[in-house]
């Protein structure tokens, strides 16, 4: 038997790969809220990312501090400067969705949570890498799109779009 968060992950594969479970970063850096802005900013510079959630003892997200933050907010601790009670979602969100989200509001990142819980983090980046990676071939004619879902029907052949799946995109292409 592979270990639970394997087997999450295929089957997630498998009901598309369009889904912020198949894309999101699972290895997160996070803080807490009684870190010091200095231990704040020195992940974020050592981790070269530009944003991370704050979690509480129990692993529930309760904000999100950014460079942004540490530069321009007063306070001591990141539960001083980091914006409280963020947006979040869950593994299943499909990507065309999130994207909604975080190119309509602005943001970077949002962590992603089950049961409350953080379990990874997708971001604009995990996005276009998706769209780099991957193309959705029609099951009828084998045409190749690129997209973070499926085409509503294929321009070759004019099949409906549940009818595509998703393979790796050649390289370079
Ligand atoms: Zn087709």
């Amino acid at each position: 038997m592979l270990p639970v968060d394997q087997r999450e992950e295929i089957v997630v594969l498998i009901a598309g790969g369009s889904t912020v479970g198949a894309v999101m970063t699972r290895a997160v850096i996070t803080t807490s809220p009684e870190a010091t802005v200095e231990e704040v900013a020195e992940l974020l510079s050592r981790h070269h990312i530009t944003g991370m959630p704050v979690i509480d003892d129990h692993q529930r997200v309760v904000g999100v501090v950014s460079e942004m933050d540490v530069v321009t907010k007063p306070g001591r601790v990141a539960g001083d400067i980091m914006t409280p009670d963020p947006s979040m979602v869950g593994e299943e969100m499909p990507l065309h969705e999130v994207a909604d989200l975080l190119m309509g509001r602005r943001i970077r990142r949002l962590p992603v949570v089950r049961h409350g819980k953080l379990v990874g983090l997708i971001s604009r980046t995990d996005l276009v890498l998706f769209f780099a990676r991957h193309q959705w071939a029609c099951g009828g004619c084998g045409a190749t799109q690129r997209g973070l879902r499926p085409p509503p029907t294929c321009p070759a052949c004019g099949r409906p779009g549940p009818d595509f799946s998703l393979e790796d995109a050649p390289h370079g292409m």
